[in-house]
């Protein structure tokens, strides 16, 4: 960490300029074959991976009629070719989203396209040697999966998807991730990407009860597995002990408690992220998602909640009732999604955002808040890539970035947007999204958060802004990592129920 440097501001903004092979040979750690098999992908690289690489890309092509729109439709218009943090901050061509398409373009043209098999130099099809492979690996895992490319596309190609495909092909040959590929078999394992077993995330919540009631002198519960209990909680596990994640989870018990809410938390479910999803493969994001059902159906809860992470509240809001029967859509054939469709109380909406349930109650007139307790905070908000542009939230468009906003504006006096071409559906990643919050990647996660970084430093200087807030999980972990690198305090980020849990009015001190 020590000579990894942040790259200095730019005045302007503009295309920067190329430094080819830049990020060459720095992709990511090797899953070994231990955390391979776990999962039941292959140990290590087959012998046939090429024959079985293509024949996964082929079956990929019929499953998913967008990835052969996607690999045909590209016209190399160049719209989105500096729209991607990581090349902005890497300068590394081949982390243009183009470049990155084209890396599996080429290969799908050579094997799946007649001028590609006949005249593979005059289209640019390529075999896929093992040198491409290499070449698939290290940049398909320099991509945060963010999407922000494809809102600039005239096609709406979505470069997210085939960096997907690709990573499920590379699993499929044994060539998977470390990172992604461990936290994946704990969850498995354990129920969360963390690995904390039940009795650990017990004595974390007592902790926080005895911390909340000498802060406040009120009994404010953070129970967990308890039946019959209304609201189910699905909350990434950091927030059960990393900072600043964890004064978010007390933001949501203080208003489950002000609000008379009955909630729980779960020993088996305790985990909301879905890394299924950064590896592209359904089964992984399927089995992970069923813990949910399952523990749904043995509390016997009426309401499922998500807590602040961006791609957890993607892949509830816009898979899980496929995945497993939360949500409108649910398979009529699938026994256990009906079971849970019966159960759920349809009054509400079914999964729920914590800041849908927070904004709901702020409507009710059931909070009441001390907007000056966050005076020394100038505020803005950060959206978070798969809450922005793989969700939604509220009954109007748009409400993915109007209700956390509306919930800051509640609960504190200050409040300054960045600059609109990064905010809302153009807004940056933070850096570390789609598997890539691993310090093996540490140089590609500070380079890619240069543009976030540049905008929000324009806050500072213009208007003293010190708190940037946000709703997930992964721009917490990562801003805390790579902010002190650009001079900015670490303390600067926190999610927007750690402002809820600062202002928040519970009754009188004891
Ligand atoms: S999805 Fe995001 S990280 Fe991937 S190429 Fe597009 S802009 Fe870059
Ligand atoms: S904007 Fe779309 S069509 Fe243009 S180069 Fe990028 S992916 Fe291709």
């Amino acid at each position: 960490m020590a000579d990894i440097t942040a790259p200095a501001y730019r005045i302007i903004p503009i295309i920067p300029a190329l430094k080819p092979g830049a990020m060459a040979g720095k992709g990511p750690f090797v899953a070994s074959d231990k955390l391979n098999e776990a999962i039941g992908f292959p140990g290590k690289l087959v012998e046939d991976w090429h024959d079985r690489g293509i024949a996964k890309m082929g079956e990929l092509l019929s499953k998913y009629r967008s990835l052969k729109v996607y690999m045909d439709a590209c016209v190399h218009c160049g719209a989105c070719s500096d729209k991607c943090h990581y090349f902005i901050g890497t300068q590394d061509p081949k982390n243009m989203p183009v470049a990155r398409q084209d890396l599996m373009r080429s290969v799908y043209r050579r094997y799946f396209t007649l001028p590609g098999k006949w005249f593979p130099k005059l289209v640019g099809a390529r075999d896929l040697t093992r040198e491409v492979l290499d070449e698939w690996y290290n940049y398909f895992y320099q991509c945060s999966e963010c999407r922000r490319c494809s809102v600039f596309c005239p096609y709406g190609i979505d470069t997210a998807e085939i960096t997907m495909a690709a990573r499920e092909i590379l699993d499929s040959v044994g060539y998977g991730q470390k990172y992604s590929n461990e936290i994946i078999g704990k969850v498995h394992k354990i129920g969360n990407n963390l690995g904390l077993p039940g009795p650990a995330l017990r004595d974390t919540l007592e902790g926080l009860e005895e911390d909340v009631k000498e802060a406040t002198g009120i009994d404010v519960r953070f129970p967990m597995d308890v039946k019959g209990a209304e609201v189910l909680l699905i909350t990434p596990s950091a927030d059960f002990f990393a900072e600043p994640h964890i004064d978010s989870l007390i933001g949501y018990a203080k208003v489950f408690h002000a609000t008379g809410t009955s909630w729980t938390l779960s020993s088996m479910a305790s985990e909301a992220g879905n890394f299924g999803m950064f590896i592209g493969n359904y089964d992984q994001l399927r089995k992970i998602a069923l813990r949910i059902r399952e523990t749904a159906l043995e509390l016997g809860v009426r309401r499922i909640v998500v807590g602040e992470c961006g791609h957890a509240w993607r892949v509830a809001y816009s898979f899980w009732n496929t995945l497993n029967g939360v949500g409108e859509g649910a398979s009529e054939v699938d026994r256990f999604a009906q079971m849970l469709q019966k159960q759920l109380d349809h009054r509400y909406k079914q999964p729920m955002h914590i800041c849908e349930f927070t904004w709901d109650m702020i409507g009710r007139k059931a909070l009441t808040f001390d907007k000056s307790k966050n005076d020394k905070h100038i505020i803005t908000f950060h959206d978070s890539c798969n809450v922005a542009r793989g969700s939604r939230m509220g009954d109007l468009p748009g409400g993915q970035f109007e209700i956390p906003r509306n919930i800051i504006k509640a609960v504190a006096n200050n409040f300054v947007e960045m600059s609109p071409n990064t905010t809302r559906e153009q807004t940056f990643c933070c850096g570390g999204g789609g598997g890539l919050l691993t310090d093996d990647l540490l140089e590609l996660r500070v380079k890619g958060a240069l543009p976030r970084m540049e905008v929000l430093n324009q806050v500072v200087e213009e208007h003293g802004v010190n708190f940037m807030a946000t709703i997930c999980a992964i721009c917490k972990a990562q801003f805390t990592k790579i902010m002190p690198i650009y001079g900015f305090d670490r303390r600067m980020v926190g999610g927007v129920h750690q402002l809820v849990s600062n202002a928040i009015e519970l009754g009188e001190k004891k």
